[in-house]
């Protein structure tokens, strides 16, 4: 056994007490995280089948779900890398169909991950507004009213460009006849922008379905007012 660590010196690393003291690989911690999140969101109904998908930055690195496979296939050995110009630098599977709305995200902000879902209330939504009403002040945590991208085909530089625009002071936008972008500096964090965008929808078509009442809006004072108290919202890291 000596002998063959003697030969190679690889073999004695991968199987020795230095394999335990390696470093985390990064790309494989990210991948696996964003794997969990994109089954997330098919477990959490904001998705059906392969609709949707998931990115997250490492780096100078864009790990992004691959296009048309069921979530629920991927393992640690389907890692999808591109770069920040869409060259696929890792992996055989073909990347998002909706690269260009993900790295147009990444282009333009400080964003650590983006979360693109069809979630059933929020595609509604985008078919009826160009802009959700504030009926919630989760609105706040979100940048504001939260606007809808006009419609363009999906997987077009045209469609990323309507995000952007849409996205202009705000961490989400709804994209009109299709569903969900939202972005922030995690995982966890773009995930819970998406269901609380997809809940304020929903709150929004319960209240506005009422026969004889409209529902009622925040201002942009009653917004500003929450966006300073939700700074400080939650227990300090
Ligand atoms: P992909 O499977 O290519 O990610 O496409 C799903 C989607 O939602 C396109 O808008
Ligand atoms: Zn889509």
């Amino acid at each position: 056994m000596i002998d063959a660590m003697a030969k190679d010196p690889g073999r004695a690393a991968a199987h020795g007490p230095a394999a335990e003291a390696q470093d985390p690989d990064p790309v494989a911690e990210a991948w696996d995280a964003l794997v969990a999140t994109a089954r997330r969101t098919v477990a959490d109904g904001l998705v059906v089948g392969t609709s949707g998908n998931v990115s997250v930055r490492v780096g100078d690195l864009v790990l992004v779900t691959p296009s048309g496979v069921p979530y629920t296939r991927l393992t640690g050995d389907d890692v999808v890398a591109v770069d920040l110009q869409g060259r696929r630098v890792r992996g055989s599977l073909p990347p998002t169909s909706e690269l260009p709305m993900h790295l147009a995200v990444y282009r333009s902000t400080a964003a650590g991950a983006v979360v693109h879902t069809h979630a059933v209330h929020a595609t509604a939504v985008s078919t009826l507004v160009d802009e959700l009403p504030p009926v919630h002040y989760m609105a706040a945590e979100l940048g504001g009213p939260v606007r809808v991208a006009p419609y363009a085909l999906y997987g077009t530089r045209e469609l990323a460009d309507h995000m952007l625009e849409a996205l202009t002071d705000r961490s989400a936008c709804l994209l009109r006849n299709h569903g969900t972008v939202a972005h922030g500096a995690t995982l966890d964090q773009a995930y819970d922008r998406t269901a609380q965008l997809e809940w304020m929808c929903r709150v929004w078509l319960t209240a506005s379905s009422h026969p004889t009442r409209t529902p009622s809006l925040l201002t942009s004072a009653d917004l500003a007012e929450a966006s300073r108290k939700l700074r400080t919202y939650g227990p300090r890291p």
